[in-house]
């Protein structure tokens, strides 16, 4: 119970961001762009010499994301044909993940070193800390929350990353017309919106580690 209390403002922060996309997303499916999400992909990658990058079609709603180990921009349904700012602007946002990928952009090469000590780290977490409290053992539960840290640095690693993808976004749909300004607007608000989720999934791993940080210190007294 305390532990919701103490993550109430990153839980409310997510609620909020998630709201916020779902309703720009709406909003900006109704504001037209020149092509579909699909041809936006192909024309940003071509102009940008990464012809070899492919752009396909994907099951979901919002699932949208550059896969890095096959090279491809996955698209949904309604990113991959809507002819609308909603749509260029996430198949733009994804593209720049491509692009950063091509030019071994600092931030998500770090990124991509973090994944595996991020998905080791958040389940050593759960494993050190259960165990931990069953043998009674503080150094196994201080040994998960530092396991912990591994998620939180992951997490703010990947702030920037998702914030110069949208940047790259925006400032390409508008050089090439892809968009007018009323689109523009829209695409801002759609990227915007999906922007603070990823500060709210920020916050509550920080607010999570110092959650346990904070109990566990507090036990040992
Ligand atoms: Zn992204």
């Amino acid at each position: 119970m305390y532990y919701l209390i103490f993550l109430s403002p990153a839980i409310l922060l997510m609620l909020w961001a998630q709201y916020k996309v779902k309703s720009n997303f709406a909003r900006g499916m109704n504001v037209p762009a020149r092509m579909s999400g699909a041809a936006t992909a192909r024309h940003i990658l071509d102009t940008s010499g990464l012809n070899d990058v492919e752009v396909v079609e994907t099951e979901g709603m919002l699932t949208d994301h550059y896969d890095p180990s096959h090279r491809v921009v996955r698209l949904s349904q309604d990113v991959y044909h809507g002819q609308t700012a909603a749509s260029v602007g996430i198949a733009a946002h994804e593209v720049g993940h491509a692009l950063q990928h091509a030019q071994h952009y600092g931030p998500l090469v770090i990124r991509n070193l973090a994944v595996p000590a991020a998905q080791f780290g958040g389940t050593a977490f759960m494993i050190l800390l259960i165990v931990g409290m069953l043998m009674q053992s503080i150094q196994l539960v201080m040994l998960g929350i530092a396991m912990y840290a591994c998620v939180v640095v992951f997490q703010i690693i990947n702030l920037p990353v998702e914030f110069d993808a949208s940047n790259r976004a925006k400032r390409i749909l508008s050089e090439m017309g892809i968009v007018d300004q009323q689109g523009a607007i829209a695409v801002a608000g759609v990227l915007n919106a999906a922007a603070w989720t990823y500060v709210a999934a920020t916050l509550q791993a920080i607010l999570t580690l110092l959650y346990y940080i904070m109990i566990f210190s507090n036990r040992r007294d």
